[in-house]
């Protein structure tokens, strides 16, 4: 069986632990992917200690040439486009089509940032004094500490790190611990890329040891996280103690809300994509449907007739609609919450168990799953489930429905289906989320634009697009006085 290592200082080496542990394919558990360095706080120590040491070097490497080599990156990334994605499929298990998304943003972060390092402007600005120069200069923050879940398992990665160097700023990456193997490829790449020693390091383990040992280093100066929320606030603790930056973005419990003059279809179609692709482990999946009741019976037989149609199985397998869920552990907590919405009095439509048919090779595969009559309080309809499972709530209007979908604590994405624009446009400008969308499911956001989240989904960031710029650089104010005296600003 391969063995994978960390790479720290431009060199792939052992974790100080000498322990391992392994990733295997959740369509075939019996697959082994490889075994990786489970790493502690010593191995973080080194990286990081090598990412300050090369902080000096880099910043001052113009940001037009620190984006040169993300260009290459992404040379070299579509050049291996389909055999990444088939990776990402073997490792995390989503089908192809959502794999090929999965590098295929990747490779648009890294375009997309690699024209920032040709930009990354400041601003010039009129100073209140004669001869007197009035601007601002960006800087990268210094050492940062990226955290990522599995399941954007190459474009997470990706897209926190591109921004990140070419703002100048040298990075210590914790992959998920389910989906290492993607990680360790994209270092492969950034290696062959050129990047220097030292800029880039990354650091496989567990959350609670690796990840934890990063977060609280002392020579960290940022934290990005991607995860859940229950990590995420514990980080913004830790890492607020230490005046950290931090930026979070945590899950969803996102709503598609269907008015009575919907065309259902392309509701239902939406619901298709939005609740299931990605067997439902998406943050920004389409976990809550908000129809109105004029409209609900008719919505409910159409969606449950088409979720029968929908396709289980290995994700490498073109027929397949939905594929695993990523380990033992989720699949457990997916299934528990059709007890707990059983429970609770929801209506169970559709699916609501594990698959283990012979053909399915002992692949944590769980049947999608509708639940109808679901009502606010429900813990299934407060709750990130983060499985295929998707729970409609009856409502009366659009001014519950709207009321409905923004009664969680999470504010990621919200979708509204209507043939109204004026009821369209009323629930953008309603809905408690950082992203919305018309006519269109709750996932889909492209690389170019911000992404995050309000309320409990995040802590006031927006990573992607021009927003991760932003979050990856500090300003400097600059004054430059050419009068030849002293000039005293407010007062003269
Ligand atoms: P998770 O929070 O369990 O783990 C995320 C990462 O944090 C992993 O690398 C893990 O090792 C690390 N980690 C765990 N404990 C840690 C600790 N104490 N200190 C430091 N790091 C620690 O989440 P997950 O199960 O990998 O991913 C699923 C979650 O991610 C879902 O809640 C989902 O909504 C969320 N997610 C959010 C977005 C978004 O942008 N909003 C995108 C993708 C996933």
């Amino acid at each position: 069986m391969d063995t994978f290592l960390n790479y720290i200082d431009g060199q792939w080496v052992p974790s100080v632990t000498g322990e391992r542990f392994e990733s295997r394919n959740p369509a075939h558990p019996s697959q082994v992917l490889g075994e990786f360095q489970s790493s502690d706080a010593r191995d973080i120590d080194a990286a990081v200690q090598t990412a300050r040491r090369a902080q000096k070097a880099w910043r001052r490497t113009p940001a037009p040439k620190r984006a040169e080599i993300v260009e290459r990156a992404v040379r070299i990334l579509e050049d291996r486009k389909d055999e990444l994605a088939r990776l990402v499929t073997q490792e995390m298990g989503k089908t192809l089509v959502d794999s090929s998304y999965d590098v295929g943003g990747a490779i648009t972060s890294g375009k997309y940032m690699a024209g920032e390092g040709l930009r990354m402007f400041g601003d010039t600005v009129p100073s209140g004094l004669p001869n007197r120069m009035a601007m601002t200069r960006r800087e990268p923050v210094g050492v940062v500490g990226i955290i990522t879940p599995w399941n954007l398992p190459m474009l997470m990665p990706a897209w926190k790190l591109f921004p990140a160097i070419v703002c100048g700023n040298t990075v210590v990456v914790k992959p998920a611990e389910d989906t290492p193997l993607c990680a360790v490829r994209l270092f492969e790449i950034l290696e062959e890329a050129g990047v220097p020693p030292g800029v880039v390091n990354l650091v496989t383990g567990y959350g609670h040891t690796a990840g934890q040992a990063l977060v609280e280093h002392p020579d960290v100066d940022m934290i990005s996280f991607t995860g859940s929320q229950e990590v995420g606030r514990r980080i913004a603790a830790t890492a607020g103690a230490d005046l950290k930056h931090v930026s979070l973005e945590m899950g969803g419990k996102n709503a598609i809300v269907v008015f009575d003059d919907a065309d259902v279809d392309a509701a239902v179609d939406g619901v298709l994509w939005g609740g299931f692709s990605t067997a439902g482990q998406r943050c920004t999946a389409s976990s809550r449907l908000v129809v109105d009741e004029k409209i609900a019976d008719d919505f409910v037989d159409r969606l449950a007739k088409r979720m029968g149609e929908l396709v289980v199985g290995d994700g490498l397998d073109e027929a397949t609609n939905v594929g695993p869920i990523i380990n033992p552990k989720q699949l457990d907590r997916v299934h528990s919450y059709t007890r707990i919405g059983i429970d609770e009095g929801a209506e169970l439509v559709l699916g609501g168990k594990k698959l283990d048919d012979a053909d399915l090779d002992g692949g944590y595969y769980y049947a999608p799953t509708l639940f109808d009559h679901v009502t606010p309080d429900m813990r299934i309809a407060q709750e990130e489930i983060f499985g295929p499972t998707v729970a409609v709530l009856r409502v009366s209007g659009d001014e519950e429905a709207i009321e409905v979908a923004n009664g969680t604590d999470y504010g990621l994405s919200a979708s509204v289906y209507t043939t109204n624009v004026a009821r369209a446009m009323n629930a953008v400008a309603e809905f408690e989320s950082g992203i919305a969308y018309v006519n269109a499911p709750t996932i889909g956001s492209e690389i170019h634009l911000p992404f995050g989240g309000v309320k409990s989904t995040g802590n006031g960031h927006r990573e992607s697009g021009k927003s991760a710029i932003e979050q990856f650089t500090e300003i400097k104010t600059v004054f430059i006085d050419y009068s030849g005296g002293l000039q005293r600003a407010g007062i003269d």
